[in-house]
Parts: C-alpha cells; sequence; structure tokens
C-alpha cells in the first residue's frame, strides 16, 4: 500500500543534474549544497546519491553532525560557521570544514585550542550583498591569521555570494566578482563564488569551487529559462490521491469561507494534499493538477490537509486516482512557484515531514 502524499525523489534525475553542472564547469571542484535537508529532497539520500561531489555545503553545523551521523565521510562546509567554543570543537571532532564571516568567529578559532585541527577553511568576503562577510580591507589580516593558526590545517578560502545572479548580465554580479578578486594575491588560494544562477549565466565567476544548488534538483533558477532548456531534470514531483468526489448543483460552494460557488452543475475531487503538507494557501482558486494525464483547476481554498479541484471535464475519475502536485512536465514546480507568489526554492523547502519521500531511479 502506497501512502499519500508521496514525494517521488528521482535520483538518476538528481545524478544527471550533478553531470550537467560538472559539463558547465569542467575544471572546477563542485561543493553541492543540501542545506535544509537538500532543499526538501532529504539530505542523506542526496548526499548518497551525488557521491560525485567534490564537497557537501550546509548552512549549520548541526546539518553537518547529522551528515557525519549517518555515515558520509566527504567534506562538508558549514556554510554559517560556528559562534560557540562547543561548536568549533564539534566541527573539529567530525572533520568539518568551516566557513569564517565574522570578525567573532576569528577570534573563537584564536583563542580556542582544538584537539585536532579543522580542515580546509573559508573566509567569507563581503563583495556587495551585506548579509555575510568581512569588509574587503579586513580580508589580508584575517587571511594571515586563519593562515597562520595552528588550528587550521591546510588552506584557507576565498567565498562570497551573489546578491543578484538570477538577473543575468547585472552590472552589480561584475563589481561583486572583481572585490573579490583583487584580494587574490597568490595563484594557488582557492576561491568560490558561484551558486546555480552564475554557473549558469557568468562562466568567469566560477573561480575553483562552484556551489549548485537549485539546479541539482531539476530547477531553473534563471527567469525565462525552464529547466528543460537548461537540460535539468526535475527531481521532484509531488503526488497525492482522491479522496472523495462531490456531486455540486449550481451556486453550491466547496471549502472554508465559500469562496468557490459552481455556475452550473461541478464534479468535484477532494484531494489529500493541504497547506499542513507544505502546498501553499497562496494557491487557492489559482493552481491546477493533473489527474489523469489531464489539468484540473484548484477551486476554493486550499485547507490544511485538502483541496478540492474541478474535475467535471474528465472521464471516469475514482476516489484513489493519482494527482499530481507539481513535477510533470505539463505542470512544473517553477510553475506552481510563480502562481504562489513565491520561488520554487520555498515550496520545496516546505514540503512537510508528513510527505513521504519515495526514492527511485528513473528516467535521467
Ligand atoms: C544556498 C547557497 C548556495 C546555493 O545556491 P543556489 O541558488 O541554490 O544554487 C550557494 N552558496 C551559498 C553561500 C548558499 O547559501
Amino acid at each position: 500500500m502506497q501512502n499519500y502524499p508521496v514525494a517521488n525523489i528521482n535520483l538518476a534525475a538528481l545524478k544527471h543534474n550533478l553531470s550537467r553542472v560538472k559539463q558547465l564547469a569542467p575544471d572546477c571542484q563542485v561543493m553541492s549544497v543540501i542545506k535544509a535537508n537538500a532543499y526538501g529532497h532529504g539530505a542523506i539520500e542526496v548526499a548518497n546519491a551525488l557521491d560525485d561531489s567534490d564537497a557537501f555545503a550546509v548552512a549549520r553545523l548541526d546539518e553537518g553532525l547529522r551528515l557525519r551521523e549517518s555515515g558520509i565521510t566527504k567534506p562538508i562546509v558549514i556554510l554559517e560557521g560556528v559562534n560557540s567554543e562547543e561548536g568549533i570543537h564539534k566541527a573539529a571532532e567530525h572533520s568539518l570544514s568551516l566557513v569564517f564571516h565574522h570578525e567573532s568567529q576569528i577570534n573563537l578559532l584564536m583563542t580556542t585550542q582544538l584537539k585536532s585541527p579543522l580542515n580546509f577553511c573559508w573566509l567569507m568576503v563581503e563583495t556587495g550583498m551585506h548579509r555575510l562577510g568581512l569588509a574587503v580591507e579586513n580580508c589580508q589580516d584575517a587571511l594571515e591569521q586563519l593562515s597562520s593558526s595552528s588550528n587550521i590545517l591546510g588552506q584557507v578560502g576565498l567565498m562570497s555570494h551573489f546578491a543578484n545572479a538570477d538577473t543575468i548580465d547585472d552590472s552589480r554580479n561584475i563589481q561583486q566578482l572583481t572585490n573579490l578578486k583583487q584580494l587574490i594575491t597568490q595563484d594557488e588560494m582557492p576561491t568560490s563564488m558561484a551558486n546555480s544562477a552564475a554557473i549558469l549565466s557568468f562562466p568567469d565567476s566560477h573561480g575553483d569551487w562552484i556551489r549548485p544548488g537549485l539546479m541539482l534538483y531539476g530547477i531553473s533558477p534563471l527567469e525565462g529559462q525552464s529547466a528543460k532548456e537548461l537540460d535539468l531534470k526535475p527531481v521532484m514531483q509531488l503526488e497525492s490521491q482522491i479522496t472523495a468526489i462531490q456531486e455540486l448543483k449550481e451556486g453550491e460552494q466547496v471549502g472554508y469561507g465559500g469562496d468557490w460557488t459552481a455556475q452550473q452543475a461541478t464534479k468535484i475531487a477532494i484531494v489529500s494534499i493541504g497547506y499542513g503538507d507544505g502546498y501553499s494557501r497562496q494557491l487557492s482558486n489559482k493552481a491546477s493538477v493533473i489527474v489523469q494525464g489531464q489539468l484540473a483547476a484548484v477551486v476554493g481554498r486550499v485547507s490544511m490537509d485538502m483541496i478540492a479541484v474541478d474535475v467535471s471535464k474528465l472521464g471516469n475519475i475514482n476516489v484513489g486516482d493519482k494527482v499530481t502536485l507539481w513535477g510533470d512536465e505539463n505542470l512544473t514546480l517553477e510553475t506552481i512557484a510563480e502562481l504562489a507568489n513565491t520561488i520554487p526554492y520555498e515550496l520545496v523547502c516546505q514540503v512537510s515531514e508528513r510527505v513521504i519521500r519515495e526514492y527511485y531511479n528513473g528516467e535521467a
């Protein structure tokens, strides 16, 4: 028996997308970004499938520790670094690489005596986003401190992050890259700047280590360019099933608030998915779903556990029939995100624990 709703995760597609990343940047090392439970896809399963990566990146220490506990041995970079003595000891103990983005983190390193040194670490440079990083003029000193510390074994690289990479040819991207480049004093100093959008649209920014996130999951980071056009394969397909069928007469309403009224006799299918699963309430009266290969409109408000769809125009519909919410060629996540007034990143991250992840190797 299959439990619904389910997020079907195509590991072959994931691998295809990693090979696509490598094709776009053949000389780069790849740090696959699997923070936030691999954008909702399941961090451990994704890490295992992406073992062709040179390293993984997560936002927080706990995310890295969980990967280590599950047996992932590749380098793991903690993008937000750590802020406590306990944290830095844990990072060292579990061979996690740290990003240092604030003076306080460097002070922490300098005043702690680690039992075993940290691996390869990164200095985050503030180049224009004004979120994390040291000002360019303070980086030389910081680099010297980090490189001379006996708490770090191996290299210290320069990292920064684009604020506008999804806008192709934005002059602010060039400025950010220029700001980073002025710090490169030695040829062997590793650099890392590019996220998915920059990997695809700004080859000059690739540097030594690229940091793909979104594109690994087969989602386009570029407006106006579909995943298909970019040769990326969607990894997640969100699916549920019909749990009830209602025949409405003209003038009858469906769901909370009676936000939708039947203009004529209408057959409504109730589908087991709602905002409690991560199906945004913004999609009320807006989205479509796929039933029997055909689009059917979501009518009325999205509830916590259910939605209603108009299936009047479809053939014979039964309780138990499969419904696709996104991840179909004719119903992409990107389209659904636009209808929900958000970005695909948010929708995949919000797929809740209640949704079962099923892993399979499908077409790639
Ligand atoms: C999340 C993140 C990425 C990945 O970005 P995508 O747009 O998903 O490719 C890269 N670098 C940093 C620092 C991040 O926080």
